[in-house]
């Protein structure tokens, strides 16, 4: 045999070991659930996490539900490019913005109750297959919202419903009932050098 043949003797058998040892852990995966999943963590990319899983979920023919908690009037090119998909995709901009933009506890207190039983209102349709809650974790943290009544909700879903929760500083308790949590890193953020929101990047 010659070095090469040896060679690639070798790397068949190793691969193959391998592949049955992936085998048997794919193997040992048996729950189907709906996920509640939290992307969380200063760096970017919370939100457009959230939508690529939306765009997943469109994909297989299933419907999907946004509701936007702090975000108000901006213009944003995903929600037109998500419009297209007709009435496969709900989606609601409940925010008034941010806190130092209405200066008003009543009113930020108000418009996170609204888009609380929105919220609510998506995850009890069985049409649904995806509901994305996005930056409902600023108005926990700023407790516009009760944290108890939230999470016994998110715990009581369906249990085919997959939940996506968004923003910064998610709450342990959040963390907690969570199946999968993901914290984004900032490494480096072009803000810093003083490079202003671009479109299709920020908005
Ligand atoms: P994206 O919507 O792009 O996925 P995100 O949801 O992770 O971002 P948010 O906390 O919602 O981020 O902030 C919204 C905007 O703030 C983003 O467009 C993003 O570029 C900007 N941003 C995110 N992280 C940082 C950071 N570390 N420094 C400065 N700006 C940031
Ligand atoms: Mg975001």
């Amino acid at each position: 045999m010659s070095i090469e043949d040896k060679d690639s003797e070798r790397h068949r058998a190793k691969m193959a070991k391998r592949k049955a040892v992936q085998d048997k852990e794919v193997a040992e995966k048996t729950i189907e659930k709906g996920l509640l999943i939290v992307n969380t963590g200063p760096g970017k990319g919370k939100t457009t996490a959230a939508f690529g899983l939306a765009l997943r979920m469109l994909g297989y023919g299933k419907k999907v539900g946004v509701v936007q908690f702090i975000k108000g009037a901006w213009h944003t090119g995903e929600k037109d490019a998500f419009a297209t998909f007709g009435e496969r995709i709900v989606w609601h901009t409940m925010g008034e913005g941010f806190t130092w933009e209405t200066q008003d506890l009543a009113r930020d207190i108000a418009a996170a109750e609204r888009a609380w039983s929105k919220a609510l209102e998506l995850m009890a349709d069985p049409s649904i297959s995806l509901v994305v809650l996005d930056e409902l974790n600023i108005a926990l943290r700023y407790d516009y919202l009760d944290l108890g009544k939230v999470v016994d909700a998110l715990k009581a879903r369906r249990g085919d419903l997959h939940v996506v929760v968004t923003g910064r500083n998610a709450k342990p308790a959040l963390v907690e009932a969570a199946d999968l949590v993901t914290e984004m890193t900032a490494v480096k953020h072009h803000f810093a050098a003083g490079v202003k929101a671009q479109q299709g990047i920020e908005f």
